[in-house]
């Protein structure tokens, strides 16, 4: 992969996508057709219809075993030609369980790679000349890496990113308002109130405002929103909390804020303390021309949240990936976040595309620029780096082709339903009745700031739960909750599932959903309890469904009061 990253590229990709992918597989089985995987299936043969017709799909149980003992030990050459130098860590809340993958050197180079020619189309779009000017605020994490026994890192992929030398030598260097050493900081609440006090302070530069995932941008204003008289008195005295232990961050953030500037602690208040946040982030970053971040899938429902923070600012949904492998990324960053759609980089892995509907017929699997339009179909990845043929386990669906590439909108993970009797709910339908449900709740005072939901078959009939963390639109408001609001949402959400889920609910199969709305901060601690688990603060991402019982009790412990319809829904609409 060329580490000269120019515009023309993008053209230069997806034209020639299909002879890409060609190749890129032909590398891959140069490298890998004699590791101990392939040589079950290919015997040593690089022929690449030999791999279609022989190798099989697989998921993480099959491939797990011989990670394991690379982790333990084992030479790379198990799974990979290529030296296995380092793993990257799943987050393990949007798909279960967490998972490692093994990748070198040349996977972060992927990824920073497809980040550099997703900021040069954004530059394109946000720039008269192709050139930006200004700074990028985000909010970027790491974590401290683990190791495996054979003493190899295993780290979020974005962890690995921010470490690795290619950041560091990055050869274009976005302007970030935060140094290094603040997203390097172990301490992820001093990197997050760091990564404030240095956008802060560089307020009038600040053109760009982002994080990897919308999550971490809504948990960021929130805290904000609890410590901005801090933030303004370290300003004001131009001194650093003592709390900001970490030496690197206390250093290179008082460089940044510089002596005492009570004019701008001034400016800040005086905005902080409006009674509606609505538009902060633009009244508090007034040269902010849009946000960056995943807004799709699992973080749609921050839109509306944002919306109201940033006062309706372009929202670009940037990059789909994930350990496994860098997709694509969004070429019409001026789409609503609910049009996006991914063109797939074609020199990242080699693609096929498993349709939905294949009933068991494998030999339905297509290359990348064989995928139909209006298709549903699973991904599946063979990286140069060991994973042969492996089933992603998300949805997309085909929007379009960009030149000869296709486009995918992110429909829905595969194995992430609710389900109480034989009816399944998909992510892709409770975020549909969310988004109407939090229509409803506009009418009144309050935004949905969190929301993850769980099927209670405790007794009979089981039934839906959905738990909400609510918050008034004005600061320092006391929560009303409002009865028939919060019974008329509950009745939206049913009115939105299927027809299946209407009938059974009419015939007392299921019984009446219930929304709990937890205590303000319920859900911070929700990632505090993945994250003590082993995600990642920088690629965490609510479940839309939570399975697990020790999960349940970090919402149980916090439920403030529960609602449900009165009336079934109908069953025809
Ligand atoms: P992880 O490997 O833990 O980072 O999780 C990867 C998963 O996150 C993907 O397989 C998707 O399910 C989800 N994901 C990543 N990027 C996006 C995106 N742009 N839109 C929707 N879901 C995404």
């Amino acid at each position: 992969m060329s580490s000269i990253v120019e515009l023309s590229s993008l053209e230069e990709l997806t034209l020639n996508a299909e002879q890409i992918q060609d190749d890129l597989l032909e590398k891959i089985l140069r490298l890998n057709s004699n590791t101990e995987y392939l040589r079950r299936f290919l015997h040593g043969s690089n022929d690449k219809e030999l791999f279609k017709k022989n190798v099989p799909l697989a998921n993480y149980e099959d491939v797990k075993p011989y990670i394991e003992r690379v982790a333990n030990g084992e030479p790379s050459d198990l799974i990979s030609g290529g030296p296995v130098t380092r793993f990257f860590r799943s987050s393990g809340t949007s798909g279960g369980k967490q998972k490692i993958f093994p990748v070198n050197d040349e996977a972060i180079e992927q990824l920073g790679y497809v980040l550099a020619l997703r900021s040069l189309v954004m530059s394109k779009h946000f720039s008269d000349n192709g050139v930006e000017q200004g700074k990028t605020m985000e909010f970027h994490y790491t974590k401290p890496e683990s190791t495996t026994p054979s003493g190899l890192p295993v780290a979020a992929a974005f962890t690995s990113f921010f470490k690795s030398d290619y950041f560091k030598n990055r050869p274009s260097k976005s302007q970030y308002t935060s140094p290094h050493q603040v997203i390097l900081c172990p301490d992820n609440k001093q990197s997050l109130y760091c990564h404030l006090l240095c956008g802060l302070s560089q307020r009038d530069e600040v053109v760009r405002f982002g994080a990897t995932f919308a999550h971490a941008l809504v948990r960021a204003i929130d805290f904000l929103e609890s410590n901005w008289k801090e933030l303004c008195g370290n300003i004001r005295l131009g001194h650093v909390s003592e709390w900001i232990t970490d030496l690197g961050c206390r250093s290179s953030v008082s460089a940044i804020i510089g002596g005492p500037n009570p004019e701008l602690a001034d400016l800040i208040e005086q905005e902080c303390s409006h009674k509606s946040w609505e538009g902060i982030v633009t009244r508090l970053w007034p040269k902010a021309k849009r946000i960056e971040c995943v807004l799709t899938g699992q973080m749609a429902q921050y839109i509306p949240i944002l919306d109201f923070y940033c006062n309706k600012l372009p929202l670009v949904s940037t990059v789909y990936g994930s350990s496994e492998s860098i997709f694509g990324f969004n070429v019409d960053p001026l789409c609503k976040p609910q049009d996006v759609s991914y063109t797939f980089v074609p020199n990242t892995s080699y693609f096929e595309f498993l349709p939905v509907d294949h009933e068991g017929d494998m030999t339905s699997i297509v290359d990348l620029v064989n995928v139909k339009l209006g298709c549903y179909y699973e991904p599946v990845v063979t990286s140069c780096f060991g994973l042969n043929r492996y089933l992603i386990g998300d949805i997309l669906e085909v929007t379009g082709f960009y030149n000869n590439t296709p486009q995918f909108r992110f429909v829905r993970r595969k194995n992430m339903v609710l389900s109480v009797e034989t009816e399944t709910t998909t992510e892709d339908d409770i975020l549909k009745a969310l988004a109407r449900a939090t229509f409803v709740l506009e009418s009144s005072n309050l935004m949905l700031m969190d929301f993850t939901s769980s099927a209670d078959i405790s007794t009979f009939p089981g039934h839906y739960v959905f738990y909400w963390e609510l918050k008034g639109k004005e600061v320092n408001d006391v929560l009303v909750l409002d009865e028939k609001t919060l019974m008329g949402c509950c009745y939206v959400l049913e009115e939105s599932f299927g027809s299946t889920y209407r009938l059974k609910r009419r015939t007392g199969l299921i019984g009446a959903l219930e929304i709990r709305v937890v205590e303000q901060g319920t859900f911070n601690s929700l990632t505090d309890y993945f994250i003590s688990r082993g995600s990642s603060r920088a690629q965490y991402k609510t479940p839309l469904c939570i399975n697990s019982s020790e999960a349940s009790a970090v919402l149980e412990n916090k439920v403030l009061a529960r609602f449900h319809s009165e009336k079934s829904p109908p069953l025809d609409l």
